[in-house]
């Protein structure tokens, strides 16, 4: 089975969408834009073939959130594809259902792996099922402060409370005694309903200090499912992300092995097909447990590639037109010969002011000099001068990752392209960032999801 896509129509704005552009282009797939009156200047814009307003009168975000919008626009403008990117609609059951309704292609896995893990619930579940080990929680969502209560008795304190359907960093809430749990057990509740729309949570065992290590995952239409290695997200900041590093620096050969054995035998249970990272945190102790499967292409698939040399975003695209893994269009080879070379870095540059709480900054750029050379690949949203950096949207502003055949190359590569970079107009987060990638526990690769919160040296 294969179905040729011609034009592509990405459902998102800012870095990623370009990212997505500059694949099509590279396999001769047109491409088209979608922009909010707020991003009327921003250049993804641009960067596209055809670009159409939409949402015109909805909020900021929403315009990106318009299912109907955008079906017209690719109705109307003779798109086959639609590729979401990541965040907004990329996880949305309903709007892939839309777009097989009209015989347009969404550039993703099929519906019922949107439904199974865009709910944490029923993600946990599906890896108890396939025997995954998962973090000691509650049988399902809790429904009352009884249960959180029980639940906490059972296996003590510290707990977290987290929603459903939650995401992003967002939706937890770390409970750590019995005073705050039924403050803790409300306010998580009336979090998720306000953020997702849907008041379900349930609770798991907070661990103390674990790696958060995720596996980059790819499946075919024809059953071939292979992994890419696995990437180190432990530089956290209020549960998100801010430095990756591939592969882990401190994982053993033999739990490196056992946690991509993992990635596959859930992936292959549930039938995968396209990217998709199964994500998990590892103690100390070397014990590692599921958390969540990322239904989608990550912002971090960048070090991936670079690591791999595989083009997660065009195999995304060769997959869903129903190419194999291994055909002459992928070129994938069988997982045994894919080779994880070197070791890649990626910072999150934003437009955040580590002086001021990581406040996002907003204005206009008035200088815009960025780093580069050998080994180093950036993916920028408006990253130029004379771009006006608006307060509507997330605040990453380009995406800097570089390769090296060692950590240490690759490490000090990254401290010479951040400081290569001159950004006048607006703050960002870079010399945050430069304190990061020269921090001795970054360095020996000893570090864990409490680096940041635990080190106050990274913030002067
Ligand atoms: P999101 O979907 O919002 O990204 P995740 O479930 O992937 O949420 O968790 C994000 C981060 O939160 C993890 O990388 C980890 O740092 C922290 N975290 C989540 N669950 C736990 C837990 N049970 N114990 C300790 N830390 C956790």
């Amino acid at each position: 089975m294969s179905r040729k896509i011609s034009k592509v129509l990405v459902a998102n704005r800012g870095e990623i969408a370009i990212r997505i552009f500059r694949a099509c282009t590279e396999l001769d797939i047109r491409t088209v834009a979608i922009y909010s009156k707020e991003d009327t200047g921003s250049y993804h814009r641009y960067k596209a073939d055809e670009a159409y307003l939409v949402g015109e009168g909805k909020k900021p975000i929403d315009a990106y959130l318009d299912i109907e919008g955008i079906i017209e626009i690719a109705k109307a403008n003779g798109i086959d594809g639609i590729h979401p990117g990541y965040g907004f609609l990329s996880e949305n059951k309903e709007f892939a259902e839309r777009c097989r309704e009209e015989g347009i292609i969404f550039i993703g896995p099929e519906e019922k792996h949107l439904d199974v893990f865009g709910d944490k619930v029923k993600a946990r579940q599906a890896a108890i099922d396939a025997n995954i080990p998962v973090i000691p929680g509650s049988d399902g969502p809790v429904n009352s402060l009884e249960e959180v209560k029980t639940f906490a008795e059972e296996n003590g304190f510290p707990i977290i409370i987290k929603a459903s359907m939650g995401g992003g960093g967002r939706g937890m809430r770390i409970v750590r005694s019995e005073n705050s749990l039924a403050e803790s057990f409300e306010r998580a509740k009336s979090e998720a309903k306000a953020a997702f729309g849907k008041d379900e949570v349930y609770v798991e065992k907070f661990l103390d200090k674990p790696k958060h290590i995720e596996v980059q995952i790819l499946g075919d239409y024809e059953g071939n499912l292979v992994h890419l290695y696995e990437r180190d997200c432990s530089v956290q900041r209020r549960h998100q992300k801010v430095v990756e590093v591939a592969p882990s620096v401190s994982l053993t050969e033999e739990l490196r092995h056992e946690i991509c054995e993992s990635a596959v035998s859930l992936m292959e249970h549930v039938g995968y097909v396209n990217a998709g990272t199964v994500e998990y945190l590892v103690t100390p102790s070397g014990e590692f447990y599921f958390i969540e499967v990322n239904p989608r292409v990550q912002v971090e698939h960048t070090i991936t590639e670079m690591v791999t040399g595989i083009d997660i975003v065009q195999s995304q695209i060769l997959i869903a037109q129903g190419f194999s893994l291994h055909s002459k269009q992928l070129g994938i080879p069988k997982q045994q010969d894919i080779y994880c070379h070197g070791y890649a870095i990626q910072s999150r540059v934003t437009t955040e002011d580590p002086a001021n709480q990581f406040m996002p900054d907003t204005g206009k750029i008035m200088a815009y000099r960025s780093g580069g050379g050998f080994g180093v690949r950036l993916d920028a949203g408006n990253g130029y001068q004379g771009a006006v950096i608006t307060p509507f949207y997330d605040s990453l502003l380009v995406k800097v990752s570089t390769w090296a055949l060692s950590y240490e190359q690759a490490a000090s590569k990254m401290l010479r392209n951040l400081k290569e970079f001159r950004i006048r107009g607006i703050k960002t987060n870079i010399a945050f960032l430069e304190n990061v990638v020269t921090h001795q526990k970054f360095l020996s690769g000893d570090y864990d999801t409490s680096f940041i919160d635990t080190s106050s040296e990274l913030f002067v």
